[in-house]
């Protein structure tokens, strides 16, 4: 599919080829989908809401759920509050959600409809049941990615929702990010064996990462209660991962309610997963217990019985999310691996910045950069090969192109594989994963294509 594609790269101003990157309402709508009896609503077109839900329940393989205030011709000239207020009625009447996370869409956006007076109209009007909230982002696909929308719902739900009272908490927020349910498990599991009692926003296990009962629930037991929402600005404080996904709902928190922020990058590997676990000992006064301390000595034993086949292994690095490819650029270093190519679909100066950072020593000549596209990328390893590809589904067809080059799917969506939805990339557990993915893709290359007398038994 992607054979004809050349090496020579021309200059590109206003056009992105297959970007790395989709739209603000789906990382909305993932955030809302981690808050308990939540119903995430699209105020837009319905083509939009099922574009949305589409790519989640592709990526997660469970049904996701949420409603769409349905413009047509006549809200797209007039505004969409008439819409928006039946819509309030309607869901509360048909679905009786907790809460309704709201967010918009780029012709809501165009359009310029003000979400904090309609949700004000359809409470006066008395659309909004006694006990029930509703809250708002605005999320304008025409800049930024699913993470700032993502971010954008998170500080939502913090800024609307968020208390302080009298009563001071013990408890730690947690704000884990753009993560799939697996990851957002494991973060929870090192929390729990340090001891630390955690208040995880948005919480997506227990929703997108449902067993198989027979029964079908349209608010499953897992998410984020509204309470705890509310309490998050009496806590002693906020551990947050990823600064493009996190960083601002934690900012937020301290901002209004004093709540302490530890911001961190997403713990991928095995820096990133100490800076976690030193800030669960420091905010929560936590004792590092002897069991993590053997984890991390499992994942360094890994490393170094594997470094002999990934020493200097040159790799094309690209993701939605620039949290993920940051700290798996650390990782990739930590690895003693080549990042030659790392970009982001996402915003960000700051990116470049911070990658450049991290590779100043092991790869000073890695091209980096935001905003970038898959095109590109392929162009570059076109012209200087490179021995891995890292990335979401979307870049099966370049490692395809190239040779069926090695290739991790990493990162959001993951539309043709399982293992995301059940085994973490983050904490050293998940460090071990990602080295067992790398070596396994290296291998089964080396496999497939020894000569017979080659191929060896043992490693
Ligand atoms: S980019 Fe805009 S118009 Fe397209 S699906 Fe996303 S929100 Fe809808």
């Amino acid at each position: 599919m992607l054979n004809g594609t050349t090496a020579e790269v021309k200059e590109r101003s206003a056009l992105r080829i297959n970007p790395a990157k989709t739209c603000q309402p789906i990382g909305a709508m993932y955030a809302a989908l981690g808050v308990h009896g939540c119903m995430p609503h699209s105020h837009g077109s319905q083509g939009c809401c099922s574009y949305h839900r589409s790519q989640l329940t592709r990526h997660f393989k469970e049904p996701v759920i949420a409603t769409s205030s349905s413009f047509t011709e006549g809200s797209s000239v007039f505004g969409g509050m008439a819409n928006f207020t039946q819509a309030i009625q309607n869901i509360f009447g048909i679905y009786n959600p907790e809460i309704v996370a709201a967010h918009t869409t780029c012709l809501s956006e165009v359009i310029g409809d003000d979400m904090s007076m309609m949700i004000k109209k359809s409470r006066e009007e008395g659309k909004i049941p006694e006990g029930k909230e509703v809250v708002y982002a605005n999320t304008p696909s025409f800049v930024g990615s699913n993470i700032t929308g993502f971010s954008n719902m998170v500080v939502a739900f913090v800024k609307q929702l968020a208390q302080k009272s009298d009563v001071p908490s013990t408890r730690i927020n947690l704000i884990p990010g753009y993560c799939d349910a697996a990851d957002v498990r494991e973060i929870k599991r090192i929390a729990a064996i340090m001891g630390v009692e955690i208040i995880t926003l948005p919480d997506v296990t227990d929703v997108l990462d449902l067993p198989q009962t027979g029964i079908y629930e349209m608010y499953p037991k897992g998410g984020t209660r509204v309470a705890d929402i509310r309490a998050m600005g009496d806590s002693t404080a906020t551990i947050a991962l990823g600064k493009w996904a996190s960083h601002a709902a934690s900012n937020k928190l301290e901002d209004l309610c004093s709540v302490p922020a530890y911001n961190l990058e997403l713990p991928i590997g095995i820096a990133a997963t100490d800076e976690y676990v030193d800030a669960l000992r420091q905010a929560g006064s936590s004792d590092v217990p002897r069991s993590l301390v053997e984890e991390r000595g499992r994942l360094l034993d890994t490393l170094s019985d594997m470094s002999q086949y990934i020493y200097k292994k040159r790799v094309a690095l690209a993701g939605d999310d620039p949290d993920h490819i940051i700290s798996m650029t650390r990782f990739l270093v930590e690895m003693d691996m080549v990042p030659a190519y790392v970009i982001t679909g996402g915003l960000g100066n700051d990116f470049e910045k911070r990658v450049r950072e991290i590779l100043k020593d092991q790869a000073p000549n890695a091209i980096v950069k935001a905003q970038g596209d898959l095109f590109e990328l392929h162009q570059w390893m076109k012209q200087e090969p490179v021995d891995l590809l890292i990335g979401s589904t979307h870049a099966k067809y370049i490692a395809r192109a190239e040779n069926n080059l090695p290739f991790v799917r990493f990162g959001f969506p993951i539309l043709d594989r399982i293992g995301h939805r059940y085994f973490p990339s983050v904490g050293y557990m998940g460090g071990i994963r990602m080295v067992e993915k790398i070596t396994d893709a290296l291998f089964d290359k080396r496999d497939r294509e020894s000569a017979e007398e080659w191929v060896e038994l043992v490693l």
